[in-house]
C-alpha cells in the first residue's frame, strides 16, 4: 500500500480495507497493456470504454498500449435501476465510430453476473467488427449468471461489493487511487 493509499483510508473511514493497492494495480495493467500490445500487431484496434466506472481502467491501460489504436465510449444503465443486473442493457451513449471490420477490445470496470457484458457483445456483433474481445480490471467470478469469453483479466475477486478506481458507491468514491471494500 502507498503512503497515498494510507492516507485516503484515513479521509474516509467508511472504507474497510484495501483489496487491491495502487502499486498492483499499477503493475497489473502494466502487464495487460504488454500483452495486448503483442496481441495486435499489425492492427488498429479501438477500446470501446463503457462508462462510467471503465474510465480510469481505459486511461491507464491505453497508455501502456504501443500499437496505434483508437478510442471510444459508450454508456449503459440497467433498465430497471436496482441493484441487481437484470441483462437487460439501456443505450445511453452510443458508439461514435464505425466498428464494421475493427478490431474491438471492450474495456470494463467489473464482470459480475456477466449479463451487462454478454448484452454488449451480441449488440455489437450485428455491427460485424472483425473482432470483439473483452478486457475488465476485475472479474467477480463466483457471481456469474451468463458464461461470457474475458480475454484480458486484471484481477479475480471475491464476491464483495468494492469501490475506487472508477467504482462507485452512489455516484462517489471513483476517485480512490486503489479497490476497496466499505464498511457494512
Ligand atoms: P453485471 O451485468 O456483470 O452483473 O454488472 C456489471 C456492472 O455492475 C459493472 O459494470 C458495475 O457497474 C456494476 N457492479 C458489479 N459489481 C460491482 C461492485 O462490486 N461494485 C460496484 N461499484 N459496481 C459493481
Amino acid at each position: 500500500m502507498t503512503f497515498d493509499d494510507q492516507d485516503y483510508l484515513l479521509r474516509y473511514p467508511m472504507i474497510e480495507r484495501v483489496l487491491i493497492s495502487s502499486e498492483d494495480i499499477t503493475r497489473r495493467i502494466r502487464q495487460l497493456g504488454n500483452e495486448i500490445s503483442r496481441d495486435y500487431q499489425g492492427s488498429t484496434p479501438i477500446f470501446v470504454c463503457i462508462l462510467k466506472g471503465a474510465y480510469p481502467f481505459l486511461a491507464d491501460l491505453t497508455r501502456c498500449v504501443s500499437v496505434e489504436h483508437e478510442v471510444d465510449f459508450m454508456a449503459v444503465s440497467s433498465y430497471d435501476g436496482g441493484v441487481q443486473s437484470t441483462g437487460v442493457v439501456k443505450i445511453e451513449k452510443d458508439l461514435k465510430a464505425n466498428i464494421t471490420d475493427r478490431d474491438v477490445v471492450l474495456v470494463e470496470d467489473i464482470i459480475d453476473t456477466g449479463l451487462t457484458i454478454s448484452y454488449l457483445v451480441d449488440m455489437l456483433q450485428t455491427r460485424n467488427p472483425r473482432s470483439i474481445r473483452v478486457a475488465s480490471l476485475l472479474d467477480k467470478k463466483a457471481a456469474r449468471k451468463k458464461e461470457v469469453p474475458l480475454h484480458y483479466v486484471g484481477f479475480e475477486i471475491p464476491k464483495e461489493f468494492v469501490i475506487g478506481y472508477g467504482l462507485d458507491y452512489d455516484e462517489k468514491f471513483r476517485n480512490l487511487p486503489f479497490i476497496g471494500i466499505m464498511k457494512a
